[in-house]
């Protein structure tokens, strides 16, 4: 026997009985971003790999340890987008979306790639739902974006399990001399760092920030802050995002050492954190990229945006039992036949119940067998009553319509009539 193959680690199949779980969250959502106008964009999973050592930047974990990159077959390098915005920011400056400071409220959902060392919550291939706004450089977006987060938590339940961590990062140039600050302090104590640290002090010394290390987070407790250098309109942008969220009851906690991963974030940065889930608490993490566009080789554009993680969010749910149990959907009806006459008469009988009745959820028994063996598949599908359909129905012009989850007799029901009968007996039931 040949080897059986496997899935890559950390790729994932999402399951016949794990996909409700998903589309329930996907559904929300895009019904969510609909009620705020935001417009679906669909983009390629492929990208060149010059737009995300360009737009996530040299120096990052993602560019530089977590991409999957290879040469096509004309040697091309390509590489499966490790995350949306660089490719949500290219398609909209190659099709003009923002040109003449027209805003744009995009988002996207697909999977992302990212060579991690596979965990609970933590996936090489893992999906996103992703947010971006384009031409709009004031606070009251940054707002909106996390106001309508937060109504999605209320939506599903999790009000009380994630919590908002809010920062700000200030300019370019605030942020440029907050790192020479850091990096002179965190120099004069190189040898007592974490090997990652030491690293990252050349390559992105903000990171170090958010380093794990219980060491090197004792050194930072006297390190300059980046508050003490943010510039006075960024800290007004700050006030403006925060004024707007007391304004809805929305809480946050300003977190200073809160910087994200990727490089192209300024001024507001936040993240929905939960510790239900362990170490991979983040579930939606975004910020202002004023700079992103004009790096990507566009006309300056302020953009916005925050990306969720939806296998974590799927993992939250199930661990806090949130999923409406009605998810797990039923058949309504089953239908038995018996013999290829009554076989032939039940599909089209099947197809006219589907036309008069929308969204009917019925099974038609497929393989034959026994009048045991299509009950048993009946009863075991969920369904709520089995249409029965031998040769003496047939020749009656009749179907037996049992209901399978009380003692209700069978009743013969007329051809004619049973769409209307089915209709009124599933409607009882609602
Ligand atoms: P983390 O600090 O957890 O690595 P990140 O800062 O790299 O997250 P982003 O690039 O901002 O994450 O992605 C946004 C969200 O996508 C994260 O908050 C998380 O919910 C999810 N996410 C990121 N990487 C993974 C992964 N490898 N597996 C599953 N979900 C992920
Ligand atoms: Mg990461």
């Amino acid at each position: 026997m040949s080897k059986t193959l496997q899935a890559i680690r950390g790729m994932n199949d999402i399951l016949p009985e794990q996909t409700p779980a998903w589309r329930y969250l996907e559904g929300a959502l895009a019904d969510l971003l609909d009620g705020y106008g935001y417009k679906e964009i669909r983009l390629p999973i492929l990208e060149f790999t010059e737009l995300f050592a360009r737009g996530i930047g040299e120096g990052t974990d993602v560019v530089d340890k977590e991409m999957y990159t290879f040469l096509d077959r004309n040697e091309e390098s390509l590489t499966l987008r490790p995350e949306g915005t660089a490719g949500c920011v290219r398609a909209v400056l190659e099709h003009g979306l923002s040109g003449g400071g027209q805003v744009q409220k995009l988002w996207y959902a697909g999977p992302m790639f990212r060579y991690e060392k596979p965990q609970k919550g933590r996936y090489r291939q893992f999906h996103q739902i992703g947010v971006e706004a384009f031409n709009l450089p004031g606070p009251d977006v940054d707002a909106e974006l996390i106001v309508l987060t937060a109504r999605l938590w209320q939506q599903l339940g999790l009000a009380d399990a994630v919590t908002l961590q809010l920062n700000s990062l200030g300019s370019s140039e605030a942020r440029a001399a907050y790192r020479d600050a850091l990096v002179a302090y965190l120099n004069e104590r190189f040898e007592q760092l974490d090997e990652d640290s030491q690293r990252r002090l050349t390559t992105n010394p903000l990171r170090i920030l958010d380093s794990k290390n219980a060491q090197t987070q004792a050194l930072l407790v006297g390190a300059p802050t980046l508050a003490d250098y943010l510039d006075e309109e960024s800290r007004l942008h700050l006030e403006g995002v925060k004024a707007r969220l007391d304004a809805v009851g929305i809480r946050y906690e300003i977190n200073n050492k809160l910087v994200r991963g990727l490089d192209y974030y300024n001024r507001t940065v936040f993240e929905w954190v939960t510790d239900k889930l362990g170490a991979q608490g983040t579930v939606c993490a975004g910020g202002r990229y004023d700079g992103l566009v004009t790096q990507l080789g566009g006309k300056a554009t302020p953009g916005v945006g925050f990306a969720m993680g939806v296998e974590r969010l799927v993992l939250l749910l199930e661990t806090l039992e949130l999923l409406p149990a009605e998810l797990n959907s039923r058949a309504d009806v089953y239908l038995c036949a018996f013999g290829e006459a009554a076989e032939l008469a039940g599909l089209g009988l099947a197809e006219r119940l589907r036309d008069a009745i929308p969204g009917l959820r019925l099974l038609v028994n497929s393989g034959a067998g026994s009048f045991k063996s299509q009950f048993k598949k009946a009863d075991k599908s969920g369904a709520r009553f089995a249409l029965i359909l031998g040769e003496d129905e047939l020749t009656a012009r009749v179907v037996g319509c049992k209901p399978l989850r009380d003692d209700a007799e069978q009743q013969n029901i007329g051809w004619d009539a049973l769409a209307q009968h089915l209709a009124a007996c599933l409607q009882a039931l609602e």
